[in-house]
């Protein structure tokens, strides 16, 4: 029992369960050594009234292992519910996702026979943030947060992944020419930390491009970075283009704690016919034996799934005339991989573990504070008057200015409305109303708290306020379109 590593499971939901057993007999009779503790979490919860769909138990074992092999969660539709997959990313402090996509031509059909490529995405940002607010009767919004410490974390993570397992290129994908803070902030780290590895090539695309090309020629991408949302969708494009998204499994991991799960979510469609594809889950689960360090039975389950494949013994989500012999259900595949361990595949590469560690410990860099200077504010208004002509709101708000706050503009989604607006832009009722000291002096808060109480005494609705900020001198805020 004492050289058992413990960890914990939980079944999930939908075909969970079926790829779950399935996947843990093939690991017990590889000869993994797990200790395994059960939890459950997911839909049934859910149902019981938790909002959160996971119990203070369940977070008991999670401490005590820091290792979960999940399967997928149902997260039922509709407001008051919170994805589990999130919190717990979140929670943990799991912050890279690394999603490994390979193509298995020709004994998987696919039009991208080259493919081998590791997606890390960054995993606690971004629009996952979860902050939505709705402001007015028009308009919602969802909070986009970007972190120094969270980007460079995952970013050193890809490049000392890249350099750990031999692979050559790291190529980062960002929208930073729109979001030029935000995104702009991932790029900015991404090229500064790209010149402590040498060795690797390095490059960055704009999104829109870079997921066409991936799509287009996914064989020229070695390691990608990239933030949390851009991440999601590439990795589920590269693989399905790979072969299926059945085939891809993944690894979240953090300082102290890793969770690894199938990408696909929990099929309901097929759920309780014994037919779903155990090995998207199955590869997780080899990623958490490179993990918790069971090297030599993460290659045997390895190789001998590759030969399974190539023997033909497909699920019916590959299953392809020609092609495959047999279409297996979820437990004639797992027992068709137990009776190939100890082989190797023919004509697909082996995989050697041993060498292929997961980077540890990510060291951050020390960085001296920059001076902050308080130059403004943003406030947000609720405004549906006049017709919305711009023009009256800009008279209204012009007269509440005062301690040096002199109202310089007025956007619309972001466009600027006011002073000198375009007559064609289209406005709802939510209205960025930009008031800064024109000499570019300082603002005290007191400033912003009495211009806010002669707003509302102009009975106007303010519904947020954004601090207009500078760094070293740097404006830390965009201007408006047209500005
Ligand atoms: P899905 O991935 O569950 O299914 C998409 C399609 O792929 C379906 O046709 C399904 O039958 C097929 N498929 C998926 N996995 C398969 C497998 N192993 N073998 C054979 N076919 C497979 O995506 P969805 O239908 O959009 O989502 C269903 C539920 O899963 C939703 O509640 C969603 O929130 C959840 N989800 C959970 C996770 C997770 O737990 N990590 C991830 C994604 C979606």
């Amino acid at each position: 029992m004492t050289n058992r590593t413990p960890i914990t499971v939980a079944y999930g939901d939908g075909i969970g369960p079926e790829i779950m057993s399935a996947a843990l007999f093939i690991l017990r009779e590889a000869g993994a050594l797990l200790d395994i503790e059960t939890i459950q979490i997911g839909e049934k919860l859910y149902r019981a009234g938790s909002s959160s769909g996971i119990d203070s138990g369940a977070w008991e074992s999670l401490r005590r292992t820091r290792v979960l092999f999940k399967g997928p969660i149902t997260t039922p539709q509709g407001g008051g519910y919170k994805s589990i997959n999130v919190t717990l990313r979140k929670a943990l402090g799991l912050y890279a996702n690394v999603r490994p996509c390979v193509s298995y031509f020709p004994f998987v059909a696919t039009k991208h026979p080259l493919v081998d490529l590791v997606i890390v995405r960054e995993n606690e940002e971004d629009l996952y943030a979860g902050i939505e607010h709705r402001q007015t009767q028009e308009v919602y919004q969802t909070l986009k947060l970007v972190s120094r410490p969270g980007s460079e974390r995952v970013i050193r993570y890809a490049f000392e992944y890249a350099r750990l397992n031999g692979r050559s290129k790291v190529t980062c994908f960002t929208k930073d020419n729109i979001m030029k803070l935000t995104d702009g902030l991932f790029h900015q780290t991404f090229d500064e930390i790209a010149t402590e590895y040498p060795e690797i090539e390095s490059e960055h695309l704009i999104i829109d491009i870079g997921m066409a090309r991936v799509a287009d020629s996914p064989e020229f991408y070695d390691v990608i970075v990239t933030p949390n949302l851009y991440g999601d969708i590439m990795s589920d494009v590269a693989a399905q283009i790979a072969g299926s998204v059945g085939l891809a499994g993944s690894a979240n991991v953090g300082e102290g704690a890793a969770m690894f799960e199938a990408i696909h979510g929990s099929a309901p469609d097929i759920a309780g016919k014994g037919i779903a594809n155990p090995s998207g889950l199955l590869l997780a689960g080899i990623m958490m034996l490179n993990h918790i360090g069971q090297h030599d039975v993460a290659e045997r389950v390895h190789n001998a799934w590759l030969r399974t494949l190539e023997d033909g013994i497909h699920t019916g989500d590959i299953y392809k005339v020609g092609t495959s012999q047999v279409r297996a259900s979820s437990m004639d595949f797992a027992h068709a991989v137990i009776e190939r361990l100890g082989q190797a595949p023919a004509r697909l590469h082996p995989v050697a573990y041993g060498r292929t560690e997961n980077p540890a410990h990510i060291a951050l860099k020390e960085r001296p504070p920059a001076k902050k200077a308080l130059v403004g504010v943003d406030v947000f208004i609720d405004w549906d008057e006049a017709g919305r002509d711009p023009t009256v709101l800009g008279e209204l708000l012009r007269t509440c200015g005062g301690d040096g706050l002199d109202l310089i503009m007025i956007t619309n989604r972001g466009q600027k409305v006011w002073p000198e607006g375009q007559p064609e832009t289209f406005c709802t009722d939510h209205w960025r109303c930009r008031f800064q000291r024109t000499d570019g002096g300082a603002v005290p808060h007191a400033a912003l708290v009495a211009l806010l109480g002669r707003i509302a005494d102009a009975g106007l609705d303010f519904i947020k306020t954004e601090g207009l900020y500078t760094f070293n001198g740097q404006p830390g805020f965009s201007l408006g379109q047209g500005q």
